[in-house]
This record gives structure tokens, sequence and C-alpha cells, in this order.
């Protein structure tokens, strides 16, 4: 409880690693991004940052399971996971049908009918791309607020008809807060009234200076509906995501991120979780926020039972205690009765906070500091 890896705390401040690294050693102190600080250093730190401490008992604290960090020689490639953001009818709904329906290698065009809130594409090129098919501002800023960074990269979508809109600035904001970089989606194309060219100016009074503009934000025209632009958008979310070395350990206890959850009415409550790192596998002993469980199946975006499942990929949970949240945190852990204790702690803190303090601050439960 007393101690936080650098990069742990920079990930909750939506910092960088080596910035905090870089302050740290301003105040006398040499340690790396994979090195823990006292909380004290830590505290000094957020408020030397400019931001908020939320202090909670040290009780709280508990809460969060202590997890062994990976070293550089067990980490392996993993696909980069994209969400969709933009205004409202400028087609995030439309490209992810279209881009999900450009996977073509084993025939998946069309094979997705299951909705999990994420799914993965298997490209032409054998390479995958995890897309969250959640798109929503809420979703993404609740969920970032609550410590789950699950966004590898962001597709900005602008219609060229429209041009940029309220919620358009508004995901630019929160892109530039989280530091998710973004590629520029500029939809509809085929429309009589498009001026993509327009949209880049428009952007560039926002600092989102896109390549055309000599900028280094990747853009790139296309149409959702007629299916033009959408091989260049593959290929520069691949670029983006190599630029990003983007790696996880695979042979390791699970850890994941709710996506979804919900309780259905045959199969009693279901978690979608992404996989963060480790393989999660049937059997698997969990925490889920304050619900625990054993794997009873796991079911993939194609509605398949498979056995596995490892990192960066969508994956539906049965055998869970209770319906937990969505950004709630997944933990394979060893034993069912340590599930069981801190699923019964979490709940019972959860409890007490929300009679003493109203309205209770859901993300405060998770992390001691924000
Ligand atoms: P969302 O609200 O951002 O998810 O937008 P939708 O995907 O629901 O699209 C809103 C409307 O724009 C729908 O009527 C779509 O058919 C239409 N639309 C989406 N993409 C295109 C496009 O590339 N060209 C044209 N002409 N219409 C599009
Ligand atoms: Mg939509």
């Amino acid at each position: 409880p007393e101690a936080i890896t650098v990069q742990e705390l920079a990930n909750r401040m939506a910092e960088k690693g080596a910035d905090l690294v870089k302050a740290l050693f301003k105040m006398g102190m040499a340690v790396t991004v994979n090195q823990t600080i006292d909380q004290d250093t830590a505290e000094l730190l957020v408020t030397e940052f400019g931001h908020n401490i939320k202090r909670v008992s040290d009780a709280d604290v508990e809460l969060e399971l202590e997890t062994a960090e990976d070293s550089e020689a067990d980490l392996q490639p993993r696909a980069p996971v994209v969400a969709v953001m933009g205004h409202v009818d400028h087609g995030k709904t439309s490209l992810l049908d279209a881009l999900r329906g450009s996977g073509v290698a084993g025939g998946e065009a069309g094979g997705i009918t299951q909705h999990i809130g994420a799914y993965q594409v298997t490209m032409k090129d054998k390479s995958k791309i995890t897309f969250l098919d959640t798109p929503g501002h809420e979703a993404f800023t609740e969920m970032r607020a609550r410590g789950a960074d699950v966004t590898d990269i962001v597709i900005l979508v602008v219609a060229a008809d429209d041009g940029l809109m309220p919620q358009t600035i508004e995901a630019i904001n929160h892109c530039k807060a989280a530091e998710v970089p973004m590629i520029v989606a500029i939809n509809k194309v085929d429309k009589e009234d498009a001026n993509p060219q327009r949209v880049r100016e428009r952007l560039l009074e926002h600092e989102v200076i896109v390549e055309e503009m000599s900028g280094d934000v990747q853009d790139v025209e296309v149409s959702a509906l007629k299916k033009t632009g959408l091989d260049e958008l593959i290929e520069k979310i691949q670029l983006q995501a190599e630029l990003m070395e983007l790696k996880a350990n695979p042979d390791r206890a699970a850890e994941g991120t709710v996506i979804e959850a919900k309780l259905d009415k045959g199969r009693g409550p279901v978690a979608t979780i992404l996989v963060n790192r480790g393989t999660l596998k049937v059997g698997d002993v969990f925490v889920v926020g304050a619900e625990s469980g054993k794997v009873r199946a796991l079911i993939d975006d194609h509605g398949k039972q498979v056995k596995k499942a490892g990192p960066s990929m969508p994956v539906e949970v049965l055998g869970l205690s209770g319906v937990p949240m969505a950004g709630d945190p997944l933990q394979v852990v060893d034993s069912e009765t340590r599930a069981r204790e801190v699923a019964e702690y979490r709940s019972s803190v959860l409890h007490q906070k929300r009679t003493a303090q109203a309205p209770a601050s859901l993300e405060s439960m998770f992390s001691a500091l924000k």
C-alpha cells in the first residue's frame, strides 16, 4: 500500500513515465520507471505536476492487488487497441462496421455477429487490430478516470461535409490529455459538399497538424459508406502501432479490464474483458472489481468458445459472482479464498462509501492517488 512504481503513478496521472523520472531526479532521486517510490514522494510528485491528491483511507489502498512487473525479456508484441471518437452522426458506427468487414484473413468478413463491446480483426498480412466497439467519449473518459488505459490509438472521425463540431473538439482534448495518439479519418468524402481540406485547416486551429499540412498526425480520407480509404486507414493504424512498440508478457497470470458487463438471463453475470497482459484461461480464479469468480467459459467475438485469451484479446467471461462495472480491473489470483476475500472487502468498502458519503466517487475506491 505504501509503495507505487513510477510508471503506475505516471499512468494514473496521465503523464509520461520519463517526465516523472526527470522530476524525481531534480528532487535528488535517481530511479527508473519500474522502481517503486513511497507514498510521500508520490504525493509530492502529484502536487508537483499540478494534480490534486485524492487521498482515501489507508484501508482503501489495500483494495489494489500488488502485481509483479514484467521484465523486458518476457515481453512480446501485442495487437493495438483502437477506439473511434468523433461527433455524433459523423460515421463512427459506420466506420467500425466497414473496418470489421475489411478483415479478410480466414474469410472473416461478416463473421463477427456477436456484440461483445470489442472485437479483433485479422488483417491480410495476418496482423491483428483490436477495436473497441464502444464509441462514446464518456466511456473513454470514465474508464481513464478509473485508471483503465485500454486504448492505444484513437481514430478521430470527422465528417468532411460537416467539419469540426463540439464533440470533435472534445475528443481532440481527451486525446491530448491522455496522450493517446490520434489518426484523423476524414469521412463522407463521397458527398458532394465534402471539403476535406477545410477539415485539415480547422484542425490546425486546435493544434492538430496533419501530415497533409506537414504535421505528424496521420490523416486519411475515407468513405465508410462507399468503403474507400479503408486499407490506407488500416495501414496507418499499423504504422502507428509499430512506432509504439506495443508489448505485453503473455506468460503470466492474466490482468484485464472490463469493457462491458451485464446480467444475462441464461448465462448469469457476463463480462467482456480485454486482456492487458498474461493469458486468461478456463478454470482461472479471479477478482474483478468487487466481484470474484472462476472462469467457466471464455467466448470470443465470433461467439466461439475458446480455452484461453492472450494480450489485447477481447473475450466474454462466464463464471462471475456478480456484475462488475466497465473499467474494473480483472486479476487472476492463486486461490478462491483469496479472490472472495478481496472481493468481499472491496464490496464492503464500496457499500460503506456509498452510505457514508453521497455521491460516492467510484474511481476513488480503486485509486489512492488521482
Ligand atoms: P455515428 O453517430 O458517428 O456513429 O454515425 P453513423 O455511423 O451512425 O452515421 C450517421 C449517418 O451518416 C448514417 O446515416 C450513415 O449512413 C451516414 N454515413 C456514415 N458514413 C458515411 C459516408 O462515408 N458517406 C455518406 N454519404 N454517409 C455516411
Ligand atoms: Mg454511432
